[in-house]
């Protein structure tokens, strides 16, 4: 023990949310991350993909279908299970790129089709998503609608038994192996908030080409697609949710994949805090460890400050959410702070770190790239604030 200071056990009542079985989850996707994951991140980004049976093995432990009932192949657990998938995802150091290609499958893309989808739409796409056997995207974002979602131009046309669909998506994870996507299009020739609806379009659908994988600035391992739709015919039994009701479907999906979001960067945080203790305490310069500088145990105390706050806001939220309340102003409060903390945090560990930071071997330097999409994907901090803003009258 340092002189002087004394050091509190470590001991924390668990958190409310979280029972026995959310903590032993919570201990099996440690240890698949440590074991099968981390080891391979860096020739996975190296590669720009992972490899698609990763699908198939997190299926085979459970984790596609955390919050899924039973009868669909699921767990039958809840959105704390899925809590804990994102966090640990990111803690135990998946990397951003596969924490955003599982993340995308299970968080974003599987969810509508569970909410809003028929008995036949869960037997066709939502089971075989669960075992990891078909992979699943999200397709909103278009070249010239990001944040403005209700100005999406893919339109579909009603024709007899179903739709033909003209446009295209960008920015869209999993895009590229998708085997279904889960799309908006406009359904009224004028569209805006009460002419869009959310269509399955399935990879092998005649017109349906993905014309490029994007390079990124980070999340190297995760795949983003550039898709078009040339008179893609989709039946009628791939409309999910009801026709033109496909801008409450979005603002749903939104709410849970912030929160997903603010979990992935509490987890983050917590993985990049551990990592720049353990080496400004091995690190020496001018004869001590560098964790015995003040100004570093300073900004130590910051970060871990700021990663507490964050973790706070996230799961009282998430327990908001959870017990059904309304809570549209503190899913962007929380999405915003945190994104914004995480960023901070990682540039902050790679300073720490030195010019050992700036070098890939020690993983800082991608933490800092994959953190850096946070404040963007998502809805971006100004569509946060404005939320916010609104929310509070102005
Ligand atoms: C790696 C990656 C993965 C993604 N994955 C998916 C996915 O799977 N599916 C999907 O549908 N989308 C996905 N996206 C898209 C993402 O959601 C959008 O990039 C994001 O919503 C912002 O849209 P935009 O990029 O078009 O920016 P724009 O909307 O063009 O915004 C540009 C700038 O203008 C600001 N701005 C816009 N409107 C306002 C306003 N009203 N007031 C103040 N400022 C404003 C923005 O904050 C931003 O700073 C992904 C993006 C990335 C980069």
């Amino acid at each position: 023990m340092e002189s002087g200071v004394i050091r509190d056990s470590g001991k924390r009542a668990p958190h409310p949310l979280f029972g026995d079985e959310h903590e032993q989850l919570r201990d099996s996707i440690d240890r698949w991350v440590r074991e099968e994951i981390a080891p391979n991140v860096d020739a996975w980004e190296e590669a720009r993909e992972f490899p698609r049976e990763l699908y198939s093995r997190a299926g085979e432990l459970g984790f596609l279908g955390l919050k899924y009932p039973a009868e669909l192949g699921g767990q039958g657990g809840d959105a704390a299970h899925d809590a804990v998938w994102a966090e640990e995802l990111a803690a135990a150091g998946a990397s951003g790129g596969v924490g955003a290609g599982l993340g995308a499958h299970t968080g974003i893309a599987t969810p509508p089709v569970f909410n809003f989808g028929t008995p036949d739409q869960h037997e066709r796409f939502l089971r075989p998503a669960i075992k990891g056997e078909r992979i699943a995207a999200l397709g909103i974002t278009e070249p010239g609608a990001g944040s403005d979602v209700a100005s999406i131009r893919t339109y579909a046309r009603r024709v007899e038994g179903g739709y033909v669909v003209n446009g295209s998506k960008t920015f869209i994870t999993n895009g590229v192996r998708a085997d279904f996507l889960v799309c908006a299009v406009k359904t009224t020739e004028a569209g805006g908030h009460h002419g869009i609806s959310f269509l399955i379009l399935e990879r092998e659908m005649p017109g349906y080409e993905v014309t490029r994988k994007l390079e990124k600035m980070g999340w190297h391992s995760s795949d983003t697609g550039e898709l078009s739709f040339t008179d893609v015919e989709v039946p009628e039994e791939n409309l999910l949710g009801s026709e033109n009701g496909g801008f409450h479907l979005i603002m749903a999906n939104f709410a849970w994949e912030r929160l997903l979001m603010s979990l992935g960067a509490v987890g983050g945080m917590r993985r990049l805090i551990d990592a720049t203790v353990s080496y400004a305490l091995e690190r020496e310069a001018f004869g001590r460890a560098i964790g015995h500088f003040q100004v570093i145990r300073h900004k130590v105390a910051e970060m871990a400050t700021k990663m507490e706050a964050s973790r706070a806001l996230t799961y009282q939220t998430l327990r908001r959410y959870a017990a059904g309340e309304d809570v549209i102003r503190e899913v962007a409060m929380t999405k915003l702070f945190t994104q914004r903390a995480c960023v901070e945090v990682a540039d902050e560990c790679l300073q720490i770190h030195g010019g050992y930071g700036y070098m890939r071997e020690y993983g800082i330097e991608r933490a800092v790239r994959d953190a850096r999409l946070g404040p963007i994907g998502g809805g971006t901090d100004e569509v946060m604030k404005e939320i916010v803003g609104k929310q509070l009258g102005l």
